[in-house]
């Protein structure tokens, strides 16, 4: 076995970040009490509410990170963390702007024209742009690399023909990001020739039909591109570079809170119910998930605080969503010997409704952005055992 350790720093946290933290904690209480919304498990995938991801971007809390030339601030990846945090934690709709925050808006940064980030970036960061992820397909999913979408050169550009699986709020989005084939997969290189392109949904030969899960929500998409013509403009980064791309996204992807907090509402709502009268195997219960989920967290802080030194974590990442996800699932499996969850019948009271529809998400957590045995298989190999 070799030496390779995980790493996961303790990052130094300036006043400025915990300023921010009660700023967002204010804000989302007075959301609140207004009635703006009401928290929903899994929020970050289910709540999607375009209006409030606008009221974000006027409080200047989206694209954070970014130059301020393109709208951002010029923060740290602590501060955008302590944001997203709180949303989770208070189960804010932020499905609209979420990708484009958390991902699309740095790959557009890193890889975009100067005319696409003055363009897109500005209004990403205004609440007013929303951009999904195209990389799976019907037959590509764990083995994206077998992506049959195909990008043409044209005259004056490239024509785009495919189609895309599982695309999240692509609904309420302006863009796509669309992995396809622009040259041959061979033997010596089989991550070769695809490219990725950002693709505006509303051009002509685009069409978006929504999928609905078993809870019942159409969060995710079909997306055909039948003759779709897209400028020069719109490749990103290097012809045939886009497997290394999307690599260097995964670890931002992968790590972030919301990997260990889709449940946490109803984590937090159980505890109000019976914090008065905690005992026996019920304490133990919960006692091990506070622990979990401390642990956790100190976990993905530090992959916060590496990215923040420019460091592309993407194994440590890894071990935070594999760990992450089925720390989620076991929340609602846990809490459901003591609250059973009767999906048939009307809903009692808020826990058991928020309960009941964690139960009708959780094994989404385990497939989403790459799932549990793909991801064991980025750890062993960061470890040396494959
Ligand atoms: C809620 C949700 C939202 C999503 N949003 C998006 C999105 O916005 N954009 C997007 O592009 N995609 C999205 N996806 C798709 C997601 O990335 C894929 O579902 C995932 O990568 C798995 O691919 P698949 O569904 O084709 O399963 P498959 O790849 O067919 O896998 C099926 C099973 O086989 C196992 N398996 C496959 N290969 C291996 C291997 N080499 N070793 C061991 N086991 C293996 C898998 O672990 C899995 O259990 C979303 C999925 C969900 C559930």
């Amino acid at each position: 076995m070799s030496n390779i350790r995980f790493n996961f720093p303790a990052p130094v946290i300036d006043a400025s970040v915990d300023r921010l933290r009660q700023e967002v904690r204010a804000f989302l209480r007075e959301e609140v009490k207004r009635g703006s919304f009401e928290p929903v498990t899994d929020c970050w995938c289910a709540g999607i509410d375009t209006e409030f991801s606008r009221k974000l971007g006027q409080q200047g809390w989206i694209g954070v990170t970014w130059p301020k030339i393109y709208g951002g601030r010029e923060w740290s990846a602590l501060h955008r963390y302590v944001i997203t945090e709180e949303l989770l934690v208070a189960g804010a709709p932020v499905h609209a702007h979420w990708i484009a925050d958390r991902q699309s808006g740095p790959l557009i940064l890193a890889t975009g024209s100067e005319t696409m980030k003055r363009k897109v970036l500005p209004r990403i960061a205004a609440g007013e742009c929303f951009i999904a992820l195209g990389l799976s397909e019907p037959e590509s999913g764990s083995d994206l690399a077998s992506v049959r979408t195909r990008a043409q050169r044209v005259n004056g550009g490239w024509e785009i023909n495919g189609t895309k699986l599982w695309s999240s709020g692509a609904q309420v989005c302006q863009y796509m990001t669309v992995l396809a084939r622009t040259g041959e997969r061979d033997a010596a290189n089989r991550h070769g020739g695809l490219t990725q392109f950002l693709v505006p949904l509303d051009a002509p030969g685009v069409s978006v039909r929504g999928i609905q899960d078993m809870s019942g929500v159409e969060h995710f998409n079909e997306s055909h591109f039948d003759r779709v013509f897209v400028t020069d403009e719109a490749v990103l980064g290097q012809e045939g570079e886009g497997w290394k791309q999307i690599t260097s996204e995964l670890a931002l992807e992968r790590s972030g809170p919301e990997r260990f907090l889709s449940t946490f509402v109803a984590l937090e709502t159980a505890f109000q119910q019976c914090a008065q009268d905690l005992q026996g195997r019920q304490a133990t219960v919960m006692g091990m998930m506070v622990a979990r989920l401390r642990a956790l967290r100190a976990m993905s802080f530090g992959v916060a605080a590496l990215l923040s030194e420019g460091k592309s974590p993407d194994v440590e990442a890894a071990l935070v969503k594999d760990l992450g996800t089925r720390f989620e699932q076991d929340i609602i499996e846990g809490l459901r010997e003591f609250w059973p969850i009767r999906l048939k019948q009307p809903f009692g009271d808020e826990l058991h409704h928020l309960l009941s529809d964690s139960l009708l998400r959780q094994p989404s957590f385990t497939l989403r952005g790459g799932t549990n045995e793909i991801l064991k298989g980025i750890v062993a190999r960061g470890l040396g055992l494959r």
